[in-house]
């Protein structure tokens, strides 16, 4: 039987890197070396290599995750059976959900990386290739949107999150655990997603939102020039389960007159409340003031939602962030 297509993109990241001369190690390697690295892919796919990027992944943007979620449209459209995307850990829980909200269909999309570089000894980097390969083709990964493997958990992009600055275990869905793993070879998944609407692929750049998180005794200066500065929204991180100082409230509630400001929380996961606080400066003071609940988004997911939404007019940002409540 013919083996499936897979489309390897390579953007950077630690999988790909290698010491460099200006010290430490930096991106190198592209996705053909990458492949060529793991024999076994060849018995996984009919693997097709490309490396748009070679950036550390704090360096990739939104527009460059546009780009490669055309790229992977055009690939599924013209015949590719799945697809990989090769990056650095530090956005990934970014670039999964923004390729989720923007990459149509039921092919299955992973996204992996490395947590140690390419000559380090205990690499991670093949491991995770070779298991993101074998997620992607197959059918049993289909429908349930972006997903990303690394140490051999398969996560759903909107719930995914890095945890820990170094262990190869850094990856986490702390709502609801991973969705399954790859044991002798093959994914087994013990819960499944349905997807989520996607948006429209506009090209170019989502316009700016700002991300602020609310610490303890803030007095939301910074907030009141979010708007001068440009920014076309702004997601809020609040305390608990989405709650500022009672002070700030009406400084957020002025700024949603502005731009639309969506409220998330700063805790690691669960949803932001809706109807349970009745105190100045909690969710329900803050929902009358025009903020929209981000649901179990977290901040750095709800900002992404946020930006593709904006672009479709003010009245479809409740609409977007409905299905993630
Ligand atoms: N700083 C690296 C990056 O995100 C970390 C990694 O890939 O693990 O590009």
């Amino acid at each position: 039987m013919a083996l499936p297509r897979l489309l390897f993109l390579s953007l950077g990241g630690t999988i790909t890197m290698v010491p460099s001369e200006s010290g430490g190690i930096a991106p190198k390697l592209g996705a053909a070396e990458l492949v060529a690295s793991v024999p076994a892919l060849k018995d996984v796919g009919d693997i097709e290599a490309h490396s748009p990027f070679k950036l550390p992944s704090p360096s990739l943007t939104q527009a460059n995750l546009v780009e490669v979620a055309d790229r992977l449209n055009k690939a599924f459209a013209s015949g590719i059976d799945g697809a990989v995307v090769i990056q650095g850990t530090d956005t990934i829980e970014e670039s999964a959900f923004l390729l989720d909200l923007l990459v149509g269909g039921d092919k299955p999309v992973v996204v992996t990386g490395a947590m140690r570089g390419a000559d380090a000894p205990g690499a991670d980097g093949p491991a995770n290739l070779l298991a993101a390969a074998r997620v992607a083709a197959s059918p049993a990964s289909r429908g349930m949107g972006v997903l990303a493997v690394l140490n051999y958990d398969i996560h759903a992009a909107r719930f995914v999150q890095k945890s820990h600055t170094a262990l190869p275990s850094a990856f986490l869905s702390p709502l609801v655990g991973p969705l399954g793993v790859v044991a002798e070879g093959k994914p087994l998944f013990y819960c499944r997603v349905t997807r989520n609407p996607t948006l429209p692929l506009d090209p170019g750049p989502p316009p700016p939102v700002a991300l602020i998180k609310i610490p303890m005794g803030d007095d939301g200066r910074l907030l009141r020039d979010i708007a001068k500065l440009g920014y076309a929204g702004a997601v809020i991180e609040g305390m608990g389960a989405g709650h500022v100082h009672a002070d700030v409230a009406p400084i957020l509630g002025e700024l949603a007159t502005k731009i639309p400001v969506v409220l998330s929380s700063r805790s690691m996961t669960g949803p932001v409340f809706t109807s349970t606080y009745g105190y100045p400066g909690a969710e329900i003071d803050l929902i009358k003031r025009g903020l929209t609940p981000s649901g179990y988004l977290s901040g750095l997911k709800a900002r992404l939602l946020l930006g593709l939404a904006v672009r479709q007019g003010t009245k479809k940002i409740a609409e977007a962030f409905a299905p993630y409540q």
